[in-house]
């Protein structure tokens, strides 16, 4: 039976202290609800905005005990929580998400064996346990992807294999764990799909987002995403249909590659919110932290009805230094995490910046035409060299001609794809 809703006033648990925990705290507190944050560290972005703290390891009990005690339910904020720490809160109070989904989250090897299972495109793989197994794996699949099973993100604990590295120097190099090889998708967009699940199967999801990757970290994602409509349908549904799967409560984001054929094929699993959806925060009526809070307490789901174009773009590092320029910036809307050091790589906030609907530029699959905001005189083609750019008549223009600020926003116009490079036409300048 699904158990009834649980009031305003009531205490949410949240495990990890990261910037997600904090946007989640955030949007509790506007709801009414109080947030209880489980984190080892000490001085954490979470707990900055939660109503309490508790820090603890993940593996004592009495920190354990004492924390299921204060909370109603439990949700987290990262999926690499111990398992034993998941299950013995599990035993006292509503986890949600539950232990199974991030036993599969957590684990390469699980979550792909999940896929196939279910008859879900994946890359295709080899469980690598060995240097031996490696040679076999990489005799089917060829030079892939080799990921650690475990504890990989953001692009950590991976490894782009080549001739020269053999089985033996790849396998120990990832510290002779288990891990899986992947073949290389030869992706043309990374997608994500967002799904809100509640105890008693009502869901919703999010549109899609079209993300970009830098060295395997999310530099920017946008909304609308440039795919065709049977595509986003297909990765919509793939997300809700892996959430009933797991019989998840809670979120559920699903990220993809679209292939040249026009299919999607799922990368990785996360059971909490995700980066990709930021731009939700800033783009309609109720965010992705807003639907995780709704859908773990049992209450009505959010319609998610963009108002706009959106971008996310994550401040990295020192790209934070940017914040007063950004705030001087109409229709951006910055972030910050309050974090200490901006070490290099470190999420420290990002900025979203709503426009117009109908601003960015549009086009699914096979689109060979992209507007650039804001320079109604050219647009950008792909011929068979790559991209260049265009006069109103179609001819291409020489590159004296293409104004420096759009020859700045796309590194290797004339010589290639610029959606290969993550390009978007950045609507600040
Ligand atoms: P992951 O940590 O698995 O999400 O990988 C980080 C990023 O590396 C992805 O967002 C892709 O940009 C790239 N990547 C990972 N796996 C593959 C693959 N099998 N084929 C192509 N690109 C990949």
């Amino acid at each position: 039976m699904t158990p009834p809703p649980l009031e305003p006033g009531c205490t949410l648990g949240v495990l990890g202290g990261g910037q997600l925990g904090r946007m989640v705290a955030l949007a509790a507190a506007r709801l009414g609800v109080h947030v209880h944050v489980f984190a080892p560290e000490g001085d954490c972005p979470a707990a900055e905005v939660a109503r309490r703290h508790t820090r603890a390891s993940w593996d004592d009990p009495h920190a354990l005990d004492t924390f299921a005690a204060t909370v109603d339910v439990v949700t987290c904020e990262f999926e690499n929580v111990p398992a034993g720490a998941l299950e013995r809160l599990a035993a006292r109070v509503p986890v949600r998400p539950g232990a199974r989904a991030f036993a599969i989250a957590q684990d390469r090897i699980a979550e792909k064996s999940f896929l196939r299972e279910r008859g879900v495109p994946t890359a295709p793989w080899r469980p690598v346990r060995s240097a031996d197994e490696l040679g076999a794996a990489r005799a089917a699949l060829g030079e892939g992807i080799l990921k650690t099973a475990r504890l990989g993100y953001d692009g950590k604990g991976q490894l782009r294999l080549h001739p020269s590295l053999s089985d033996a120097e790849a396998f120990a190099a990832l510290g002779g764990v288990p891990c899986v090889l992947e073949g290389v998708v030869p992706f043309v967009r990374e997608l994500s799909a967002l799904v809100a699940r509640r105890a008693d199967g009502a869901s919703l999801v999010f549109p899609v987002s079209e993300n970009a990757h830098r060295e395997g970290v999310l530099v920017r994602a946008r909304h609308p995403a440039r795919a065709h409509a049977a595509a986003l349908a297909a990765a919509a549904g793939i997300a809700r249909a892996l959430a009933i799967g797991l019989d998840l409560v809670g979120l559920l984001c699903v990220e993809l590659f679209l292939g040249p054929d026009g299919r999607v094929y799922v990368n990785e699993l996360a059971p909490r919110p995700h980066n990709s959806f930021h731009w939700s925060i800033d783009g309609g009526a109720a965010c992705q932290f807003e639907a995780l809070v709704r859908a773990v307490l049992g209450w009505p789901l959010p319609a998610v009805v963009p108002v706009g174009d959106l971008t996310l773009e994550n401040l990295l590092g020192d790209e934070v230094h940017a914040w007063s320029e950004a705030l001087a910036t109409p229709g951006a809307r910055l972030h910050l995490y309050g974090k200490g050091a901006p070490r290099p790589g470190r999420k420290m906030g990002h900025l979203t910046h709503l426009l117009p609907a109908g601003s960015l530029p549009r086009g699914g699959l096979g689109e060979d035409l992209l507007s650039v905001p804001g320079e109604p005189g050219l647009h950008l083609r792909r011929g068979d060299a790559g991209w260049y750019a265009a006069g109103p008549d179609d001819a291409p223009l020489p590159a004296d001609a293409v104004p420096a600020r759009v020859r700045a926003l796309i590194p290797g116009l004339d010589a290639g794809d610029p959606r290969a490079a993550g390009w978007e036409p950045d609507p600040r300048r």
